[in-house]
């Protein structure tokens, strides 16, 4: 089961987080990721891509909006900032990919709660009291997350 919470205290246990996470995501899984500038959202992803095998390099798609990975499954790295309609994101075609079996990791997720969050995992880092804590409050959406997902 995975945690309704996890604490960390630096850059590779937040990816840590992410790579636990990785073993439990199914085709078509969608994750929204919530939190500050710096809260540790790619740092998260970077975990995840590395539990699904990417060997890449991942880094912010904040200019390219979303980035494709190839691992065990496929990873649609996206990043919501500055979509000001849920039209743009929308646009995005994310849905395609989903249906193809890929993942879908988004930062800035809150800008896609309407799309989906009935079926997704929301993870919320929170700063905590010192300059790498971190705090990760992950939430089960609808079943196939809720059976996943310890409850808080
Ligand atoms: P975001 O995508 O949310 O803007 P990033 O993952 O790009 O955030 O950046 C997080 C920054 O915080 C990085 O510079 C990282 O080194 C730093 N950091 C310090 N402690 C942690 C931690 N526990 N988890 C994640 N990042 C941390
Ligand atoms: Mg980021």
């Amino acid at each position: 089961m995975i945690p309704s919470t996890l604490t960390t205290v630096s850059p590779g246990e937040t990816r840590a987080a992410g790579e636990l996470i990785a073993e439990a995501l199914e085709p078509g899984d969608v994750v929204l990721l919530v939190g500050e500038l710096g809260a540790g959202k790619t740092t998260f992803v970077q975990g995840v891509a590395s539990g699904l095998g990417v060997t890449d390099d991942v880094t912010s798609p904040t200019f390219t909006l979303c980035q494709v990975y190839e691992g065990r499954l496929t990873v649609l790295h996206a990043d919501l900032w500055r979509l000001e309609r849920l039209q743009e994101v929308v646009d995005l075609a994310l849905d395609e990919g989903l249906e193809e079996g890929g993942v879908l990791l988004a930062e800035w997720g809150e800008g896609a709660v309407e799309l989906y969050g009935d079926d997704a995992l929301i993870v919320t880092i929170e700063l905590g009291e010192t300059e790498t804590d971190r705090v990760l409050r992950l939430e089960a959406h609808g079943a196939r997350w809720e059976r996943r997902v310890e409850t808080a």
